[in-house]
């Protein structure tokens, strides 16, 4: 047998900020003290003293694979369409381009649906139906949307997606064609959460906005799991992470300090940069001005969509994880993105989206600045696959 019954060595939620504790047996939202996000506390003397990471490395692939350190329980609930264990890919001709050492993709344009938020999903769908939900709503600038849609069928429940009426229409078809419900939204992404919340309390639904909920940071937390395994437990140096809401950021930053813990990595951290467009910087600004929190971006204005996301609502947690990994913010205009996205799929056969192409801009500003070394190990994250957008520029 794979599994056993109880998969997860999840103990308890924990606010972050004010540190009370929440039962994790019961769907939560926020912190009802401060309202900050709930993070997910897992026995990890536990398990790293019963199992060890080459077992895990030797496990089937996929996202489940890390199941003790994911907030599932029954794995009858664990709900899969392929997700994780996506490629990470060499970039050898634009390293050398750049005059860098070795600069790899982790190319998440794999995983169902075609981008990382499968990931998130994932796991949010299934802790939701195993906690009694019966119907989820999202807001969503496209593609979180499509996954939602995605996952609550194969877990035969009801999908709520809230849109901004100008997104692609290649991510509104995703949703109906999994059978969702869409709603246009007039506004941007905090508009589409402002309506979705109301919808959510007025029908009884769950809703899995991001960070408002505590599952699905944890979904995405595996692709720092997948990272420090695939460089055999020795972090790279720099991350660079097109960054919207900051899940993937915070994430990776929870499953290092978690793989420290126990004992599988050492006290080494990669910098961990935020990529952002100019139109849409309010992570890099308040980098920039040393701020503790994050005030909304006014008219915020990009094509990437996956990080057209004006207001970052767990502000402190994504400052501090770039912080205190000694990283920086960088904001890249769309003219440099758009070129990097051809660059990257005409001289490394990768069709990154926009947001991940980003990343690319953002690191040969790194290059022309000094702000990496040839010695160091770079990880650009393409967050989803180039062909949903193939029209939308
Ligand atoms: C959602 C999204 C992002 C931003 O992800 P966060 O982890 O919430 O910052 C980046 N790229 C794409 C393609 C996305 O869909
Ligand atoms: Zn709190």
């Amino acid at each position: 047998m794979l599994y056993s019954k109880n998969m997860s060595e999840l103990t308890s939620l924990e606010c972050p900020e004010c540190g009370e504790l929440f039962n994790h047996e019961q769907l939560q939202t926020i912190c009802t003290k401060c309202d900050s996000p709930l993070l997910c506390n897992y026995d990890l003397v536990d398990y790293a003293d019963s199992l060890d990471k080459e077992q895990i490395s030797s496990r089937p692939r996929g996202l489940w694979r890390w199941h003790e350190l994911l907030p599932v329980h029954n794995h009858d609930y664990c709900l899969t369409l392929g997700e994780g264990d996506t490629a990470l890919l060499p970039v050898p001709r634009i390293a050398a381009e750049l005059g860098l050492g070795p600069v790899f993709v982790k190319d998440e344009g794999g995983n169902p649906t075609g981008t990382f938020k499968a990931r998130g999903l994932a796991v949010a769908v299934s802790r939701a139906k195993e906690l009694g939900a019966k119907a989820l709503s999202i807001p969503t600038a496209g593609n979180a949307g499509g996954a939602l849609a995605a996952y609550a069928a194969r877990a035969e429940m009801e999908a709520h997606v809230f849109m901004p009426a100008d997104a692609p229409l290649v991510y509104q078809a995703e949703v109906a064609a999994h059978g969702g419900e869409l709603v246009l939204v007039d506004g941007l992404i905090d508009e589409a959460g402002r309506q979705a919340a109301l919808q959510t309390e007025a029908n009884g639904w769950f809703g899995l906005s991001t960070f408002k909920e505590p599952y699905r940071v944890e979904g995405k937390k595996t692709m720092g799991f997948e990272l420090a395994e695939a460089f055999h437990w020795e972090l790279p140096e720099v991350i660079i992470y097109p960054t919207g809401g900051g899940t993937g950021l915070v994430g990776m930053w929870k499953a290092f300090s978690e793989m420290e813990a126990m004992g599988w990595i050492g006290a080494d951290r990669p910098r961990m940069v935020c990529v952002q467009s100019e139109g849409c910087a309010p992570v890099v600004k308040s980098l920039e001005g040393g701020e503790p929190r994050i005030p909304p971006w006014e008219n915020a204005e990009t094509t990437a969509h996956g990080i057209r996301v004006p207001k970052v609502y767990a502000d402190r947690l994504v400052l501090s994880a770039i912080r205190e990994s000694g990283g920086t913010g960088i904001a890249v205009s769309d003219d440099e993105f758009i070129q990097a996205q051809a660059e990257l799929a005409q001289q490394e056969g990768i069709h990154t989206c926009l947001e991940g192409a980003a990343t690319l801009a953002g690191l040969r500003r790194m290059a022309a600045s000094g702000e990496v070394d040839p010695s160091e190990r770079v990880v650009l994250f393409n967050t989803g696959t180039g062909l949903k957008q193939m029209n939308v520029i």
